[in-house]
């Protein structure tokens, strides 16, 4: 059985107050309000909104805290809820944003925790310096290997397009 958004949309709404005391809120409004009750491995909060019964066996309904905070705060759940402090247990409606999955990921690009690099082993680099070394062509592979740590060999890839040609 799977459970519909807007079946979690009327659930989180009305538990609203139960979902506000999981929440740690602080006097500033613009920090970040961290999720205070269960988090999974990613960071992320989950709400439970309920139960079903499945195979004789109790399966608790939950939302992802910072979902709920946007459902209870625009009252409605877009594709993705981003962050715009990048802090997955926050739940402070001022930093979340609704997006689609290609902003999300322009996101982690701009950030510099390209998922791409780091699955290629290539995380050394960051993204900004990535593009410094594009962005320098008149200096040369041995005064950028030295500026950001890396071989020259890393950057003569760089430069001839094996590596990172997706960054610019
Ligand atoms: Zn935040």
């Amino acid at each position: 059985m799977e459970i519909s958004n807007e079946i979690k949309i009327d659930l989180v709404k009305t538990r609203a107050k139960s979902f506000w005391s999981k929440v740690k809120h602080l006097d500033d409004e613009d920090a970040c309000w961290t999720w205070q009750s269960y988090r999974s491995s990613d960071g992320y909060g989950h709400f439970t909104v309920g139960r079903y019964e499945r195979n004789d066996r109790n399966t608790n309904i939950k939302v992802r805290a910072h979902q709920a905070a946007f459902i209870l705060s625009f009252g409605y759940l877009p594709a993705v809820v981003r962050h715009l402090c990048d802090n997955p247990p926050c739940c402070n409606p001022k930093h979340l944003i609704a997006g689609n999955h290609a902003s999300n990921v322009a996101d982690r690009v701009s950030r510099n925790r390209s998922a791409i690099a780091e699955k290629n082993g290539r995380a050394k680099l960051s993204v900004e310096q990535v593009l410094y070394i594009k962005k320098n062509p008149e200096k040369s592979a041995e005064a950028l290997a030295r500026e950001c740590g890396v071989t020259r060999r890393a950057i003569s890839l760089i430069r001839s397009g094996k590596n990172w040609r997706s960054v610019s």
